[in-house]
């Protein structure tokens, strides 16, 4: 979870630090073998940030690192930074010097904040994680802060105690962020089985049919495939399609290819089809099986032996 945590943050979070990575991409290629000049520095208030020239008067990464591109930009943008600071002068240097301390404090407490931020979204998305799991409402999340908060005399020996209390205030847990985490990780959890069930040749369908306490028929999908490469077995559930009509084996078998075809799954690498052996399965003519083995004629299909 931490590391589709982390990537979430760069991709929904850094507007900039996108474009910039793609800017680097474009640059690697056309400034290959180019590295910022030490010589910069006095120059043209230039410095080395990641790999790229950082202009430390105005802040900013410049596009190309080449000596003409960097004394373009000192020469049109800090015109009177010469007059003030004439090279080679103490003063220049000094105030490079301290430019320079600056620039890396700042870039430090960025680096600092940014980590505190990933962290706390990463709480979130675990407590949120939990919720889902125990079957809890999604409004437990602030039921949670307020436990955390009130249990603070855990801390009080703490010399960092009012930091971890500020850190657990700025926990997002309300009804909308939780939800919205949960179906984030949802997501992601079905684009890992995606992309599992595609390097598989074949797969094995489970499918079980049973009645909520709303009274609603649900049809509970299992999936099992093989990685050709690792041979890493997958079990995972498949989808949970509501029945609100009937449920004929045409019905299921309607609800299963959907289910399928929401996966990517073609009805070719489908090897088996696990079912309780109720008649809407097994029926001979209009069961789920029979159903299926119109498409796939060579298809297998078990008894479940819990069942
Ligand atoms: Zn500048």
């Amino acid at each position: 979870m931490d590391r589709f945590v982390i990537r979430g943050e760069k991709r929904c979070g850094e507007n900039s630090d996108g474009t910039r990575e793609n800017k680097k991409k474009s640059r690697s290629i056309s400034s290959e073998g180019r590295r910022v000049l030490e010589e910069w520095k006095n120059q043209f208030a230039v410095s080395e940030r990641d790999g790229e020239p950082f202009c430390l008067l105005c802040s900013k990464i410049l596009g190309v690192c080449k000596t003409y591109n960097v004394k373009r930009h000192f020469d049109t943008t800090h015109v009177t930074f010469d007059k003030k600071y004439p090279p080679g002068s103490q003063e220049r240097t000094h105030k490079i010097t301290s430019l320079e301390k600056n620039a890396i404090a700042e870039q430090n407490t960025m680096r600092a904040s940014l980590n505190v931020t990933q962290a706390v979204t990463l709480a979130t998305f675990k407590i949120s994680w939990l919720l889902a799991k125990h079957g809890k409402p999604f409004t437990d999340g602030e039921l949670i802060k307020n436990c955390f908060l009130e249990s603070q005399c855990l801390f009080n020996d703490l010399s960092n105690k009012s930091e971890i209390i500020r850190r657990i205030k700025s926990l997002q847990l309300s009804n909308d962020t939780v939800t919205r985490r949960i179906s984030e990780i949802s997501e992601n959890l079905t684009e890992q089985l995606k992309s599992k069930i595609a390097t598989a040749s074949a797969l094995s369908l489970a499918a079980d049919e049973s009645t909520d306490i709303g009274d609603v028929a649900q049809l509970c999908i299992w999936v099992r495939c093989v990685d050709s490469v690792t041979f890493e077995v997958t079990e995972d559930l498949l989808a949970l399609k509501s029945l609100h009509e009937r449920t004929r084996g045409e019905d299921i078998h309607k609800a299963l290819s959907e289910a399928c075809r929401d996966m990517n799954i073609p009805a070719s690498s489908v090897v088996s089809i696990t079912t309780d052996g109720a008649p809407s399965m097994t029926g001979k003519h209009k069961g789920l099986v029979a159903e299926m083995q119109k498409i796939s004629p060579d298809l297998l299909a078990f008894h479940c032996i819990v069942h």
